[in-house]
């Protein structure tokens, strides 16, 4: 049985709305998770003949590709001999521009402009707006917003966030994504580098297979330019993706596909394009400790099933 364990930010810094996991929680996650069980790269476990069934093994995982990952989380993994695949968004390490889903979430907190007019037919009522006053009102609608955005097709969703972009124009985007300089130091230190699409579009929401293995093909092909390799893993962006998207990460080449539910993983049963992972959270020491042995989830469907 195999724990693949999912972080995005390791920071100090905190973030009112995606906050980061703080760099001492992170160092408590990675010595208890490398104490308990044989802490392995997912890429070299899951091809290997000599897996112990009778083992536990966990691995470490990052997505999207931040800088902070380089600053604060590699020092850690390091510190207890860990190996960990980061999966990056080449466009966003080739610009140095955020994934969409962070930019959302900087815009409403930093812009200063009020006018923005979203009304969009294929929006709630609730939130089809023509003005926003005030910090506050602004942070409560993108909390409502962003879970409804992840529901729309690709096409839909990409109108509200151009929408969103150029009346919150004000804001410069910070500078906090990795480079490929970064990612070749890594790769030479002995972690792995992967996928997690060319722009983080969610996959199980386009319709376009054409875009659909743009989004795959032209990432991985990036990566194979930048470092040598076509990556074996594909990280679905959002955790979205379909029985469409499986195939044509398949097609394309990659050997993996990865989720995001809080399960453990099996490799005698479980599909290789569908492999889980559970998330890890900047949450109290108590609540990471139950989701790291994923006690929290089977009390969830104890809960769910009574
Ligand atoms: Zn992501």
């Amino acid at each position: 049985m195999i724990r693949n364990f999912l972080f995005h930010r390791v920071n100090p810094k905190r973030d009112a709305l995606w906050d980061p996991m703080d760099v001492s929680l992170f160092d408590k996650c990675v010595k208890h998770i490398s104490n308990k069980y044989e802490t392995i790269l997912f890429e070299e476990l899951a091809f290997s003949d000599n897996i112990n069934t009778a083992n536990r093994y966990a691995t470490i995982m990052f997505d999207d590709g931040f800088k902070d990952n380089m600053e604060y989380a590699i020092p850690i993994l390091e510190k207890y001999r860990c190996k960990a695949s980061f999966y990056v968004v080449t466009d966003c390490i080739d610009k140095n521009i955020p994934t969409w889903t962070f930019i959302l979430e900087f815009l409403f907190q930093f812009s200063e402009n009020e006018d923005l007019i979203l009304d969009f037919e294929f929006l709630l009522p609730e939130l089809r707006i023509k003005k926003l006053v005030g910090k506050e009102a602004k942070l409560n609608y993108v909390k409502k917003l962003k879970p409804f955005l992840k529901k729309l097709s690709d096409h839909e969703r990409d109108k509200v966030i151009n929408c969103i972009t150029a009346s919150f124009s004000d804001v410069e985007l910070p500078r906090i994504m990795m480079n490929w300089d970064d990612l070749k130091e890594i790769q030479n230190a002995g972690h792995y580098i992967g996928s997690h699409t060319l722009s983080h579009q969610m996959l199980g929401t386009m319709s376009n297979s054409t875009e659909i293995k743009n989004e795959l093909l032209g990432s991985g092909n990036r990566i194979k330019e930048m470092l040598g390799y076509f990556p074996l893993t594909i990280s679905y962006p959002v955790g979205s993706y379909n029985e469409t998207t499986k195939k044509i990460a398949q097609e394309t080449g990659y050997k993996i596909g990865l989720a995001v539910k809080q399960n453990i993983f099996n490799p005698q049963k479980d599909d290789m394009f569908e492999i889980p992972r559970i998330e890890l959270y900047n949450e109290s020491w108590f609540k990471t400790k139950l989701r790291i042995s994923n006690t929290l989830e089977n009390i969830k469907s104890l809960i769910r099933y009574r």
